[in-house]
């Protein structure tokens, strides 16, 4: 366990250090970006107590054990769990947040303590409701039960919320859960997962519900793939992890990339349109996979939006700037067929906008939430999901253009994508186009997860599979419980 003291010198240290990389307002042009300083983060000891382990056999085993002695406990078993996960989510926020950041180094500390709190919203147990049928020939009953334990892989965006949300629901439905998390991001998931399982312990008398390996590897990932006792793989990652989670041989859900387009169409409000936009691709410096990463404006409206943009706080780059930032945000790479393609530079991902504005060559405050810029549609901001506050804008002629755009850029993940229009028939044509799991309309992507939206929460989307927004259902199996002439009563 990290110590209280401990805790406090790294939030201090995290504070102070993001004060510290603050940029004067009227500064000249910096050469090189600030660099955010950050304490290592102490992870508790691998010492394989409280589902803490060094080896990934060792983790799975330990967390089948939790998977039988939590089926004693029932649904109120589940519940208890539930409420500690959310309880200590909320109630650790201002000190797990500091962890995240100062470990991943990137995206926004209010942003990581945010997204703690809100785990509180991640559905539980109400969504197990069994289907019954009755009628001549009988009842029957089909009941959501669960797998036994789940092999879950976090990415270092989100790495403690994904965790809780996968916990809540994969516990909701029954299962134990161990974690390959991201390297980057670790060492918060084990100071997380160590105290979920002390308050479990303490309230249920089960030590392994969830497990984590302290430093998790391609071969942890492919021992907890072959493991046994893993029935059921869950993977929210880029495109690498989820092609290697499929071809394990186990059912894999998979909550894959995005590259969410955003088509603007003139017909709303346009300053409505503009702050709807920075909300969402500003959350976190626009780490969230749901986040608005490029925008397809007609023309006709393009200029009155960009300028609702900069009214609403965004940074304009010129083409000049865009230029320094894009050489800096991604090098060129060959493929094996010798094409060239852009490679996202992984030092800029998550950065602050006034670190971005840097390596274009300018200087913005420490408040500007957002860089934007004209590209063409073919541009690597376009392209490449580059989860950087920097907002690349293309200007259409057409709505089918606009649309035809939005498909291009998103790759067919079927992942989000965003329209502001009051106009149905637009509506309804890129829906049918995108063909995305979240398709949101006159908001910010958020509300896509029930933030500012209807709707509820969870960090794991299944776009890849098409499971959408994780449930407890989602990491159960169906099984039917039948009795044939009898039971029913009339
Ligand atoms: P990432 O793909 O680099 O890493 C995700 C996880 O997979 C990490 O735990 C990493 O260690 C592991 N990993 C990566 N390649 C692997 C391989 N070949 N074999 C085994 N394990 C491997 O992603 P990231 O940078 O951590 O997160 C950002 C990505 O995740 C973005 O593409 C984003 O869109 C996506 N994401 C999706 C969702 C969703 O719900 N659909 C949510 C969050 C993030």
């Amino acid at each position: 366990m990290v110590d209280e003291a401990t805790l406090r010198a790294v939030i201090s240290e995290v504070l102070s250090g993001l004060n510290r990389a603050a940029p004067p307002a009227a500064a000249a042009p910096a050469a090189a970006p600030a660099v955010r300083t950050a304490p290592a983060v102490v992870a508790p000891r691998a010492d394989g107590r409280l589902g803490v382990f060094s080896d990934m056999n060792a983790a799975c085993e330990a967390a089948q054990g939790a998977f039988v002695r939590l089926q004693k406990h029932g649904l109120e078993g589940r519940a208890k769990v539930i409420e500690i996960i959310k309880g200590l989510c909320t109630a650790k926020a201002a000190e797990w947040g500091p962890l995240e950041f100062a470990e991943t180094k990137i995206g926004r500390l209010d942003h990581k303590i945010e997204k703690l709190q809100i785990v509180k919203l991640v559905p539980g147990l109400e969504w197990l409701r069994p289907y019954a049928l009755s009628g001549d020939h009988g009842i029957t009953l089909e009941e959501y039960t669960p797998f036994g334990v789940i092999g879950a892989i976090t990415p270092v965006t989100h790495s403690v919320p994904t965790l809780a949300g996968n916990v809540v629901s994969m516990v909701a439905a029954g299962n134990a859960v161990v974690f390959n998390p991201h390297p980057g991001g670790a060492r918060c998931a084990a100071v997380a997962v160590r105290a979920f399982n002390e308050a479990i312990q303490a309230a249920l008398g089960i030590e392994h519900l969830v497990c984590t390996v302290i430093e998790p590897s391609l071969q942890t990932f492919d021992q907890m793939c072959r493991s046994e006792a893993v029935r059921l793989l869950c993977v929210t990652g880029g495109p690498g992890v989820v092609q290697a989670a499929m071809k394990s041989g186990k059912r894999a859900i998979c909550a894959g990339p995005g590259n969410p387009p955003v088509v603007v169409d003139g017909t709303g409000s346009l300053a409505k349109a503009a702050v709807d936009i920075i909300k969402g691709a500003s959350y976190d410096n626009n780490l969230l996979c749901i986040g608005e990463k490029q925008v397809f404006v007609l023309e006709a409206y393009a200029e009155r939006f960009m300028n609702e943009l900069a009214a609403a706080g965004a940074a304009k780059l010129t083409p000049g700037q865009l230029d320094r930032l894009t050489g800096a945000a991604f090098t060129t790479a060959r493929d094996a067929g010798g094409c060239s393609h852009p490679v996202l530079n992984r030092k800029l991902v998550g950065a602050d906008a006034a670190v971005l504005a840097e390596q274009a060559g300018t200087r913005v405050g420490p408040d500007v939430p957002l860089l934007f810029a004209e590209t063409d549609a073919e541009h690597p901001f376009v392209m490449e999901e580059q989860m950087m506050p920097m907002l690349p804008i293309v200007r259409v002629k057409t709505f089918d253009d606009a649309v035809a755009g939005a498909v291009r850029s998103e790759h067919g993940y079927r992942h989000s994508a965003i329209l502001h229009s009051l106009n149905v028939d637009h509506m309804t044509q890129m829906a049918r186009a995108v063909d995305t799991t979240l398709f949101i309309k006159n908001g910010a992507s958020v509300a896509g997860l029930g933030l500012g939206g209807e709707g509820y929460l969870n960090y794991s989307i299944a776009t890849t599979t098409g499971e959408g927004i994780a449930t407890p259902r989602t990491f159960t199996r169906t099984r039917r419980c039948v009795m044939v002439d009898n039971l029913r009563i009339y």
